[in-house]
């Protein structure tokens, strides 16, 4: 949890937080609009109780709202550090309906993209140099015994 919410860029956190208060707001405005809702019969609690209820509804929506704001925030920066495209994803995970979008991106994402040692500019697994800096490319696993690997090659056969 505590990665999620730093990847999660700084302006969607505080976006996450000023929809949540908006939300609250715009509940205790209803409640203050519809002072019915609080109405039960002979009780004469109307308005207080209608806002207590706008404001839970609020309170209720806004933490909905803002969950879903982070995720999508999370989706952003989580497909932009893999190489994918972070609009594209976050749009998908944005409108497909029942967090459908969000499956598809989990299920679709790409394996963690790979560092140019030199530059830190993303590079493709099959890249052999980084077309930023031309940085012989990405070395994992090792599989490949370069002239440096220890053991290989090292002791001259007789
Ligand atoms: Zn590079």
């Amino acid at each position: 949890m505590k990665k999620f919410m730093e990847l999660v860029p700084k302006g969607v956190k505080v976006a996450a937080v000023v929809w949540m208060c908006a939300i609250v707001v715009l509940g205790i405005v209803a409640g203050c609009m519809f002072p019915h809702w609080g109405d039960s019969g002979t009780c004469h609690m109307g308005v207080v109780a209608s806002v207590a209820i706008g404001a839970a509804g609020g309170l209720v929506m806004g933490v909905f709202m803002a969950a879903w704001t982070l995720c999508l925030g999370y989706v952003y920066a989580d497909a932009k550090r893999r190489g994918m495209r972070p609009v594209l994803w976050t749009l998908i995970a944005a409108l497909f309906p029942h967090l459908f979008g969000f499956l598809l991106y989990f299920a679709l994402r790409q394996p963690m993209t790979p560092r140019c040692a030199k530059c830190g500019q993303p590079v493709t697994l099959d890249q052999r140099f980084c077309s930023w800096c031309g940085t012989p490319g990405p070395v994992i696993g090792g599989s490949e015994a370069g002239p440096g690997a220890p053991g290989a090659g090292s002791v001259p056969a007789v």
